[in-house]
């Protein structure tokens, strides 16, 4: 049996097409049932789903072989343990420093002020600020980070950007790109041994979709 751990959402959506092409079917609909454990057309293969973030811990520890997760959780979780074959280049986005509209960031950072950064990503924004110098005190919220500058809980965010129209709905502007991100697929080491024929062939399969 192969486990694959995936998260609801934008990483499931578009996830399904390169299954699809590894010959693997999802046969359960998360939206419509609250099962945890779905089925695939491949009855020695099936899906778990589990919280983003949590991704990188099951695969780790062998709850899952494989799964799909954002750069963005395995940069702040760290990847050991972790096999990482592939960029699936999928859920795209970047990570970006945002302020809100009016407030002058880079005199900010010219004058050497202390901001507030209110952000999911710690470790992301603590690497990327101190590369830069900047003295920062970092807020760790959990959700709704556009929030934290327009309450006056934090001069400045890091959050995940797509369209921009989160951002622009709450009167906010991104000043500085951090990186990009996509979800890459991971890999249990050990599962990697043991069931190196049938894993391989989903990631060669995966890999040749991404190409394609
Ligand atoms: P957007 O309005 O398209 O810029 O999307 C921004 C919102 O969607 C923010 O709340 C982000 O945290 C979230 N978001 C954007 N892209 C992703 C992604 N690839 N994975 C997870 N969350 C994302």
């Amino acid at each position: 049996m192969i486990t694959l751990a995936l998260s609801k959402g934008r990483i499931f959506d578009d996830i399904l097409p390169l299954l699809k092409a590894a010959g693997i079917e999802v046969l359960d609909d998360p939206e419509k049932s609250r099962k945890l454990i779905l089925r695939t057309n491949q009855p020695d293969v099936r899906v778990v789903l589990v919280r983003a973030t949590d991704v990188p811990t099951y695969v780790q520890y062998g709850g899952a072989d494989m799964g799909v997760v954002g750069k963005d959780t395995l940069l702040e979780s760290g990847t050991q343990g972790l096999y990482q074959p592939l960029d699936l280049q999928i859920a795209k986005c970047r990570i970006s420093v945002a302020v809100r509209d009016g407030f002058d960031y880079s005199a900010a950072v010219r004058q050497g002020s202390r901001l507030k950064v209110a952000t999911k990503y710690v470790a992301i924004a603590r690497d990327f600020f101190a590369a830069k110098g900047v003295h920062v005190d970092l807020i760790k919220l959990y959700g709704s980070m556009e929030l934290a500058p327009l309450t006056g809980l934090a001069d400045a965010i890091v959050d995940l950007v797509s369209t921009g129209n989160t951002l622009k709905a709450n009167h906010l502007v991104e000043v500085e790109r951090i990186m990009d991100i996509s979800s890459r697929l991971v890999v249990n080491q050990a599962a990697l041994k043991l069931k190196q024929a049938p894993i391989r062939r989903i990631i060669d399969a995966m890999a040749k979709a991404v190409a394609a």
